[in-house]
């Protein structure tokens, strides 16, 4: 950053979580619209004023509709049912009387939607929740008439932008796609936050940890580096050039290694994609996936104020297993719970540290009917596919649950059980747990928060959720040996997979596949592919003997030559 550069604010710095260059118009998301002023009087055109509430819930109800159109799907149905309460006739009979008495426009809305959301809050249960979408209707009402930003995530521009946020939940970006957003900009989130992972999902360039992007004024054009963490306001042509030719030039080597991940001297490491469902199988198959390594399944479930029928989830299963025929597709039963809260399937009571709740495997252990039915459909899916599936509990911490899925897996007839190895207590006995089960897949992205101590949804502690820490290396190494002396497989399918160095040390650790979202496999297949399996083992044992996370990647990289021409 030069002096220039600081003196005009012209460049913010973060951590960049997505490797690539994009360009766009900063869309910052709008949290919530202040409340009107409650004393404000309209002046006496009580007509006019009524006119244009009601264009104003009109336009309103007609983009959520139109939103839901492009969406399809379940999306469709909420946005449809949002579209219908802004319609609602009582309602902006409501908003009429109060303008009558004189109230401006955007207070009747406030005032009238209120008296709505305390019946609803009231009434609990299925109705209760509905609070939160006339929130959004009221909030978005009040902005078309006071001229704010509208709040929440927009699915469709004209022009691809760079979303801006404070951070970023699973469920507001449910609906994005590389057409609408060029680039991720979060004030928070580490590396392994979930804007990072659904960045690299979506194969869009990504910056976190951002202090002050939230103040970027709307509109202001923004490039974004999603390797360095840079974000430029209001580039000049030359800078826009700049970044793009080296992107490209950065591609272009890429696209120089083809076909199944090995290293130098062909030892096989099969490279499998992360997906959250059928809508990400497109991107891993021109990707070259030999298949699925981590099929997080609760994104079928997010959303939701029911389970998806059994139906639903088979079909789904079924999409993803056809995708892959004769390959490897790793699922992992819903993993719901601290990060990925599900509506349908709360902690049974308030949790003052839901990271150490009852999450994952533990809220299937409560509910083991869920389990039961995703398992059922599971085994009814890839009956008549040749994919070979093979399912996986997210945090088991013991080996009585390991044990306990491996025979729930068994009843319905599925032939491969593993376990993600995330909390340190299972990668400490790794060589009792791999008993248990058929296979250990590492999620690294909980193993560093859970070894480190450190939230991976807080920012302030992004420094320590870095799996460079030799504590995570060391715990990676126990469990891959364990599984290799059991003589079964064990993968990694948390983030640490998809940075090219650090998946040539997994390697050397004796990891034997990797997974990651689609748009890092290039990366990762032409970093091993330069390298020998002996390389691999030195830089291993190079960043295991540091005593830092930046100076283990630095030894690392030390061993491993042909990272250069990578670039990263
Ligand atoms: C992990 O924790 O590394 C992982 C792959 O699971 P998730 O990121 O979905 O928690
Ligand atoms: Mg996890």
């Amino acid at each position: 950053m030069d002096e220039d550069d600081t003196e005009i604010g012209r460049l913010l710095a973060g951590t960049g979580v997505s490797p690539g260059a994009a360009y766009g118009p900063a869309y910052p998301v709008v949290g919530n619209i202040p409340e009107p002023d409650g004393d404000s009087r309209h002046d006496g055109d009580a007509g006019a004023e009524r006119d244009r509430a009601e264009r104003a819930l009109e336009q309103v109800a007609a983009d959520l509709e139109a939103r839901g159109v492009q969406a399809g799907g379940e999306a469709q149905e909420v946005l449809g049912a949002q579209a219908m309460m802004a319609r609602d006739p009582g309602l902006a009979d409501e908003v009429a009387a109060l303008i009558d008495q004189g109230v401006t426009a955007p207070r009747a809305v406030f005032d009238a939607f209120k008296k709505y959301r305390d019946l609803l809050a009231a009434a609990g249960g299925y109705l209760g929740e509905r609070v939160s979408d006339l929130d959004d209707i009221r909030d978005r009402t009040i902005a078309v008439l006071t001229g704010l930003p509208m709040p929440g995530v927009p699915t469709t521009a004209a022009e691809p932008y760079v979303l801006v946020a404070r951070d970023l939940a699973p469920a507001d970006t449910a609906l994005l796609t590389r057409d609408v957003v060029a680039a991720f900009v979060t004030e928070q989130g580490g590396p392994t936050s979930h804007t990072a992972i659904l960045a690299r999902s979506l194969g869009v360039p990504a910056v976190v940890g951002c202090a002050g992007a939230t103040a970027i004024p709307p509109g202001t054009p923004v490039l974004v580096d999603g390797a360095s963490g840079d974000v430029r306001l209001s580039p000049s042509d030359q800078e826009i050039a700049g970044a793009r030719d080296a992107d490209q030039a950065r591609r272009a080597v890429l696209s120089a290694t083809t076909g199944p991940g090995a290293t130098a001297d062909g030892h096989a490491v099969p490279l499998l994609a992360n997906i959250g469902g059928p809508r990400d199988l497109d991107a891993a198959l021109a990707a070259g996936a030999e298949g699925v390594g981590l099929y997080r399944t609760e994104f079928l479930f997010l959303d939701r104020e029911t389970a998806p029928s059994a139906e639903e989830q088979e079909q789904a299963y079924r999409a993803v297993f056809e995708a892959f025929p004769g390959g490897r597709v790793v699922v992992r039963t819903l993993d719901a719970g601290a990060d990925k809260p599900l509506a349908f399937l709360p902690p049974p009571e308030e949790e003052p540290n839901p990271a150490l709740g009852e999450r994952g495997v533990r809220l299937f252990r409560r509910y083991p009917d869920i389990m039961a039915a995703q398992l059922g459909a599971l085994a009814r899916a890839v009956a008549g596919t040749s994919a070979k599936a093979e399912v996986m509990a997210p945090m088991v911490a013991t080996v009585d649950e390991a044990a306990w899925f491996a025979e729930a897996c068994r009843t319905a007839g599925l032939s491969s059980a593993g376990i993600m190895i995330e909390v340190p207590s299972a990668a400490l006995r790794a060589a009792d747990l791999i008993g248990a089960v058929d296979f250990f897949s590492i999620g690294t992205n909980d193993l560093t928060q859970y070894a480190l101590a450190a939230d991976r949804q807080v920012s302030a502690v992004s420094e320590l959720q870095d799996p460079w820490q030799p504590a995570v290396l060391d715990l990676i190494a126990l469990a891959a040996s364990a599984a290799t002396a059991a003589g079964k497989g064990c993968g990694v399918c948390g983030e640490a997979a998809a940075d090219p160095v650090l998946a040539c040390v997994l390697v050397g650790l004796g990891v034997t596949s990797l997974s990651m979202a689609s748009p890092a496999l290039p990366w990762v297949r032409a970093a091993l592919g330069r390298h020998t399996l002996d390389q691999c083992r030195t830089a291993a044992a190079a960043a295991r003997s540091a005593t830092s996370a930046g100076a283990a990647k630095a030894a690392a990289w030390a061993e491993l030559p042909g990272l250069g021409a990578l670039a990263l």
